[in-house]
């Protein structure tokens, strides 16, 4: 397939890249990850059997990467927050590509703006609960904490966790969910699913910047993804972490290409479901 060459003028979802990795704390290079993704769906087809879907049949398009500045978060975060916005205005689906896991902040602000009561699905090796890390209360391993506080109790839901520090974890037990019991919580809220592609196993991606052992495989992925979009109202959604630079072999970033793939089709299945695609 081709993210490019598929992707058409308009479409119903719109991706995004947000190639940022400025307060990365382990191994930087996400900021390559948008591209490195496109570039790797040229060697994926456009059909998945396992979805018996074919991109050529999304309705998607692809706006490219945001110009987005280093150092300080916060104007980065305002861009992405902008155009996660006006993606949503025009009754789009934001799709964004990172990047490091802080540019889902902006996606979910603009989301939760948009839709009042929204939910968060969040796949991840890490919890990203803490409050501050290094003094700084923006950075990736805090992002889910900030959504917190936006968007109050009872509206995030982790997979897939298996590493957070002892003070997040009480709260880290209280967001964890079993993918089979995420529809009947979230219901038919708005909702924002956040995929850190580091909930795989490192064995799968490896070029992540904080891989953590004990992971899902692709498959688990892929069908928790597909059984979620099928049965939630997803208003926005990410890939984020994948950095291509660690991963000589180049498969991280065709692992990251597919999980694309397969959500542009489950999204367009689910769109038809509902009618009015
Ligand atoms: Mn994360
Ligand atoms: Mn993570």
């Amino acid at each position: 397939m081709s993210v490019y060459m598929s992707a058409k003028a308009s479409g119903r979802v719109c991706i995004l890249g947000a190639p940022f990795d400025s307060t990365t704390t382990y191994r930087p290079g996400s900021r390559f990850g948008p591209g490195a993704i496109r570039e790797a769906s040229y060697g994926l087809e456009t059909f998945s059997p396992a979805l018996m879907g074919d991109l050529e049949d999304c309705s998607y398009m692809d706006l490219g990467d945001l110009e987005l500045p280093f150092g300080d978060p916060n104007p980065a975060l305002a861009m992405i927050e902008k155009a996660a916005s006006d993606s949503i205005s025009a009754g789009r689906v934001p799709f964004l590509l990172g990047g490091e896991h802080l540019v889902s902040l902006g996606a979910i602000r603009a989301a939760h703006a948009a839709h009042p009561g929204l939910a968060v699905v969040h796949l991840d090796a890490h919890a990203d609960l803490r409050d501050e890390y290094l003094g700084q209360r923006l950075s990736h391993a805090t992002v889910m904490r900030r959504a917190f506080e936006l968007l109050g109790e009872h509206r995030i839901h982790q997979v897939g966790v298996r590493s957070c520090t002892r003070e997040e974890h009480p709260l880290a037990g209280e967001l964890r969910s079993i993918p089979e019991g995420i529809a009947l919580k979230v219901g038919e809220k708005p909702c924002y699913l956040s995929i850190d592609l580091d909930v795989l196993d490192p064995s799968v991606l490896p070029g992540t910047g904080t891989p953590e052992p004990g992971g899902m495989s692709f498959r688990e992925l892929a069908d928790t993804l597909v059984s979620a979009i099928s049965r939630l109202n997803i208003v926005g959604l990410d890939v984020v972490e994948l950095a291509p630079n660690l991963d000589p072999t180049g498969v991280s970033a065709v692992v990251a290409a597919k999980v694309v793939r397969e959500c542009l089709i489950a999204l367009e299945r689910r769109n038809a479901q509902a009618g009015d695609g």
